[in-house]
């Protein structure tokens, strides 16, 4: 750019100096060629009254070897020149300045000699016989006063180029430098030119919305990779030609292959000739499954095509251990004994103090510790039967949670702020953090928060202590939750997420705890992108770090 700007403003600038140049050696040229003609007009003017007065001695005695002086019949016949032989000339009446003389007394004209390089000027004077006296001279023509002042002109042409060029030059890196400072991040910089500000701002909001489309892009492929990596079924994603496109933790380690085999074939992959028949019928746009053994155990295999406009766009392989089927219905059953045994230590309380109440076994000073002991284990139960449920959502809704960006710290001040006047065991609970966007479900991050400063304060001394911050490092927020209580033994820090685990089962149950939150809260980071880490030794105090990507 910089070069055309430079190489146009040299064209013009060479361009009006030449034109200019032209115009003035014609201008100057003309004015010279005027006042030669004044000064031969009053010379013929002279030399009209000289024969006017001594007849035409008198141009014979003149000295005027600078001019051809020519004397005229009024029938066009020479009658006088001083430099020429008078009877070989021609009738002169045809001459421009003869014909102006006779009709009007004065004439002139110009002619170009033959050689080019001369003109000739000519004035007249009608004598008060008729006769007509003209003087002529020559003058250098246009032509030859250009080859004369041609050295000189070129030269200063030249230098005028020179300064041109330099000066084309630093108007154009001029014109151009704030085009190569401009920031489409700050498209109000006042360096900026006023013309492009426009442009810039709709560059500017384009790269916004570029940005925040990446983001998004990015995010939604993120939540993917959590999904998938916390798949325990094994998941290939194909394209239409079969290439791998993805792979998750799982399917890597059921098919004994890692990240290398993406942008492969399929057929590359060990056992393909088992599941070939299946990747046949998806490309029919069938649904197939079936039951697959690889090594030593059995797989439920699962091929879906991908359609867009009824073409094939690629295939969905989902495939999971049948063996895993088992464990999980084990897990299932074990978690239904689990929530039956939870509940029937309450209900059986509730319905033995029912029964000692109606009848009448419970002495009316002791009714009022029987009414609290019902409405305490009552209160457990609804506790349980909520966190059972939420448990259940979160291992059924995880795809369609809704997520908006959130700032962290307010919504952790405001849940502080409602559980502190709740305190029972004087333990003081503080606040620190300043704002920090995460992108989440309000409701889940709500729920991570509230449980662990529930149990900081739960599994808290008397009149202990509860710290909870929010901190931003480069591109992370952490909550953190540091209380200074009974602490958890190394052995247990894994542990203790999973559902209806307790260190202390006794403990839990006396403060009210039901042995499912830790593994919502670690349920609700996972689906939250974050990571859940825990610090703690026993009788020194327990710090709950979550890790969340900010925005
Ligand atoms: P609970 O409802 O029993 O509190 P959780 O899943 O929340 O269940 O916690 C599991 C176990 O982890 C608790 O029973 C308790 O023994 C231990 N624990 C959780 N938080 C803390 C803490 N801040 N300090 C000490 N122990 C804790």
């Amino acid at each position: 750019m910089a070069n055309k700007i430079f190489r146009s403003i040299l064209f013009v600038a060479i361009l009006v100096l030449g034109m200019t140049t032209v115009f003035i050696v014609d201008e100057m040229y003309q004015s010279f060629l005027m006042s030669q003609m004044e000064l031969l007009e009053a010379e013929t003017k002279i030399i009209a009254y000289g024969i006017e007065k001594d007849g035409v001695d008198f141009i014979d005695d003149l000295d005027a070897s600078d001019y051809r002086v020519t004397l005229i019949e009024k029938d066009g016949s020479v009658i006088f020149d001083n430099s020429g032989n008078v009877s070989s000339m021609d009738n002169h009446l045809d001459r421009e300045e003869v014909i102006q003389a006779i009709n009007e007394g004065y004439g002139s004209s110009s002619r170009q000699s033959s050689t080019l390089t001369e003109k000739l000027v000519y004035t007249a004077i009608r004598l008060s016989n008729g006769n007509i006296v003209r003087l002529s001279s020559t003058y250098p023509s246009i032509f030859h006063v250009v080859t004369i002042v041609a050295q000189p002109l070129l030269l200063v042409v030249l230098a005028i180029i020179v300064l041109s060029f330099f000066i084309a030059y630093s108007l154009a890196k001029r014109i151009v430098e704030p085009l190569n400072q401009l920031d489409v991040d700050s498209p109000d910089d006042d360096n900026c030119y006023k013309e492009i500000k426009p442009i810039m701002k709709k560059l500017s909001n384009q790269q916004e919305m570029i940005d925040n489309d990446r983001k998004a892009l990015e995010r939604r492929k993120q939540e993917f990779e959590t999904i998938t990596a916390n798949m325990n079924e094994g998941l290939v994603l194909l394209n239409n030609e079969k290439m791998i496109i993805d792979i998750n933790q799982s399917a890597s380690v059921i098919l004994n292959i890692d990240k290398d085999m993406i942008g492969k074939h399929i057929s590359d992959v060990e056992g393909y000739e088992q599941f070939s028949d299946l990747l046949m019928d998806a490309q029919m746009k069938h649904h197939g499954s079936k039951k697959i053994r690889l090594g030593d155990k059995n797989y439920e295999f699962e091929v879906s095509p991908v359609k867009t406009d009824q073409e094939v766009q690629g295939f969905v392989l989902l495939f999971f251990d049948e063996s895993y089927k088992e464990a999980n219905e084990n897990m299932r059953r074990e978690f239904a004994a689990n929530v039956s045994h939870e509940m029937k230590t309450p209900l059986q309380s509730i319905s033995g103090y029912a029964e000692l109440l109606r009848n009448g076994m419970v002495k009316d000073d002791h009714q009022s510790e029987v009414y609290d002991r019902v409405y305490y284990e009552a209160q457990r139960m609804i506790q349980l039967v909520n966190d059972v449920i939420k448990l259940s959502h979160l291992d059924e809704d995880n795809l369609n949670i809704p997520k908006e960006k959130i700032d962290l710290c307010e919504l952790s001040r405001q849940i502080v702020e409602t559980i502190r006047p709740e305190i029972r065991n004087g333990v003081t609970m503080d606040f620190k953090g300043s704002e920090a966007f995460v992108y989440g479900n309000r409701e889940l991050l709500e729920t991570i928060v509230s449980n662990l400063c529930e149990n900081a304060i739960r599994y808290n001394r008397d009149n202990g202590t509860v710290d909870v911050s929010v901190k931003t490092k480069d591109d992370k927020v952490i909550l953190e939750v540091k209380d200074s209580g009974v602490g958890i033994d190394e052995k247990d820090h894994e542990r203790i997420f999973e559902r209806f685990y307790r260190v202390d089962k006794g403990r839990s149950k006396e403060v009210g705890g039901t042995g499912l939150g830790l593994s919502i809260v670690k349920h609700a980071c996972i689906l939250n992108n974050a990571q859940i880490e825990v610090e703690s030794k026993i009788d020194e105090g327990s710090t709950f770090r979550v890790i969340f990507d900010r925005v």
